[in-house]
C-alpha cells in the first residue's frame, strides 16, 4: 500500500516539529495559568509574551497591537462585530469571495441593521478597486472594508497595500483576512494601512485552535468575549498557552525560512500545472496562477467534463490522496463553492483545490498525475453479443 499524500494545506497544515517541541513542556511541566501571580503563572505568562513578540516582529507592529484568539474565525468575528458594536460602523463593504467567517458575520450584521455592500470581483476573484472607490465615495456612512489578502480557494492575491490607501483616502476602516498569507508572504504593517488583520496558527504549521488579531493602535478597545482580563481585557478566557507557544514558534520558523519554502512550494505548483496541462488535455485553472498574483501553495484545477469527474475527490481519497473541492470549512461537503460561483466558473466542470506544503515533493505529484490519468482514461467500449 502506498503512503498517503496530503495536498490540502490550505485547509490545515501538519504541525512542524520545532513548534511541537517548544509546546510540549507547556502541557505538563509549565501548566500555570498566565493570570496567576506565582512562579507557575509567571512562567506561562512569559511564554505568551515571547510568542506575542515574535508575531509583532514578523508583522512589524507593536506587541500591544497583537491579541491572541482561538482561531482565524474568532479574529474575523471580533473585528466585524466589534467595528459595528463599538466603533459606530454603519456600513460594511466586502466581497462575495471572502471566507464564510467574514461573509456570514457581515450577513448577520446586515440582519441587525448594518448596510452591506459587495464589491465586484473579476474572473480571477480579485476585487475591482474602481468599484470599491465608487462605493466608498458614494456614502458618508462610517465604513469598514473587509477584503482578504489571498483567497483560500483560488489563491488569488489582492493588493492590500493599494486597498489600504484607498480606504485611507475615504476615511474607511480596513480589515484584511490574512489567514492564508501570514507566514507565507512578508506583511509589513508599517507600510500597509490596515487597521485590522487576522491569523491562524494551523495554516502555517502551528497548532489548531490558536489565532491572533492585529488591532492598530487602540482602534478597537472593546472585546467580543467578556469575562476575565486576559489579553489586556480584549479576549476573556484562560489562554491556550501551549497553542500560543506553538503559534509563535511556527511563525518564527515560517518567517526565517520564507524564501526557501516559497521557492520549493512554488516549484511544486509549477510542476503540477505543467504535468496536468500535458497529461490531461482540457484541464484549466481557476484564479490567478502567476507568481506575483497568487498564493504559491494553492492550485485550483478545473477538470474537463467527464462522467467520472463527479466522484473525483472520492476516488483520489480512495487512492490515498487528500485534496479539497472547496474551502477548508466546506471540505467534504456536497454544497457548491460560493467562491467559484462568484467568479462565474463553469458549474458543469469539477474543480479541485490542491494545496501544497514544504512537506510535499514531485514524486507525490507524479502519483497524483498517474491516478488522474487512470481516472480520466477513456472508457473502454465493450461489445455484447446476444
Ligand atoms: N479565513 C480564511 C481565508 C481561511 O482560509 C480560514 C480557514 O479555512 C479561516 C479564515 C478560518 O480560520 P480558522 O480555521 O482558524 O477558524
Amino acid at each position: 500500500m502506498n503512503t498517503k499524500i496530503y495536498f490540502d494545506n490550505a485547509a490545515t497544515t501538519a504541525l512542524c516539529s520545532e513548534a511541537l517541541e517548544e509546546m510540549l513542556p507547556y502541557f505538563q511541566q509549565h501548566y500555570g495559568n498566565p493570570s496567576s501571580i506565582h512562579s507557575f503563572g509567571r512562567t506561562a505568562k512569559a511564554a505568551v509574551e515571547k510568542a506575542r513578540k515574535i508575531v509583532a516582529g514578523a508583522l512589524n507592529c507593536s506587541t500591544s497591537e497583537i491579541f491572541f484568539t482561538g482561531s482565524g474565525t474568532e479574529s474575523n468575528n471580533t473585528i466585524l462585530k466589534g467595528a459595528v458594536q463599538h466603533l459606530g460602523v454603519q456600513r460594511i463593504i466586502t466581497s462575495a469571495v471572502e471566507h464564510h467567517c467574514v461573509l456570514h458575520s457581515a450577513e448577520f450584521l446586515q440582519s441587525t441593521g448594518t448596510e452591506l455592500q459587495l464589491v465586484k470581483v473579476d474572473a480571477l476573484g480579485r476585487p475591482d478597486t474602481q468599484h470599491l472607490e465608487k462605493l466608498l465615495s458614494n456614502s458618508s456612512k462610517k465604513t469598514l472594508v473587509s477584503l482578504m489578502h489571498a483567497n483560500n480557494e483560488l489563491g488569488t492575491i489582492t493588493d492590500i497595500k493599494a486597498v489600504g490607501e484607498l480606504c485611507d483616502k475615504y476615511g474607511a476602516l480596513f480589515h484584511s483576512d490574512t489567514v492564508q498569507t501570514v507566514g507565507y508572504f512578508p506583511i509589513n504593517l508599517q507600510e500597509t494601512k490596515a487597521h485590522f488583520i487576522s491569523g491562524s496558527a494551523h495554516k502555517f504549521h502551528g497548532p489548531k485552535g490558536t489565532g491572533f488579531v492585529f488591532i492598530r493602535g487602540g482602534t478597537l478597545t472593546q472585546p467580543l468575549l467578556h469575562g476575565g482580563a486576559q489579553e489586556r481585557n480584549m479576549r476573556a478566557g484562560t489562554e491556550n498557552v501551549a497553542g500560543i507557544v506553538g503559534l509563535g514558534k511556527a511563525l518564527q520558523v515560517a518567517v526565517d525560512n520564507m524564501p526557501d519554502n516559497r521557492e520549493q512550494v512554488y516549484q511544486l505548483k509549477q510542476y503540477a500545472m505543467q504535468q496536468l496541462t500535458e497529461k490531461l488535455p482540457g484541464v484549466t485553472f481557476n484564479g490567478d496562477t502567476s507568481i506575483e498574483g497568487s498564493n504559491y501553495k494553492v492550485l485550483n484545477v478545473l477538470f474537463p467534463y467527464h462522467p467520472k469527474a463527479e466522484l473525483l475527490l472520492f476516488n483520489l481519497d480512495m487512492a490515498g490522496i487528500a485534496a479539497s473541492g472547496g474551502s477548508a470549512c466546506s471540505s467534504g461537503s456536497e454544497k457548491g463553492s460560493h467562491v467559484l460561483t462568484a467568479i462565474g466558473a463553469d458549474p458543469t466542470r469539477k474543480a479541485i483545490r490542491f494545496s501544497f506544503s514544504k512537506y510535499n515533493n514531485t514524486a507525490e505529484i507524479d502519483r497524483l498525475i498517474s491516478e488522474l490519468t487512470k481516472l480520466f482514461a477513456p472508457a473502454k467500449t465493450s461489445f455484447t453479443t446476444v
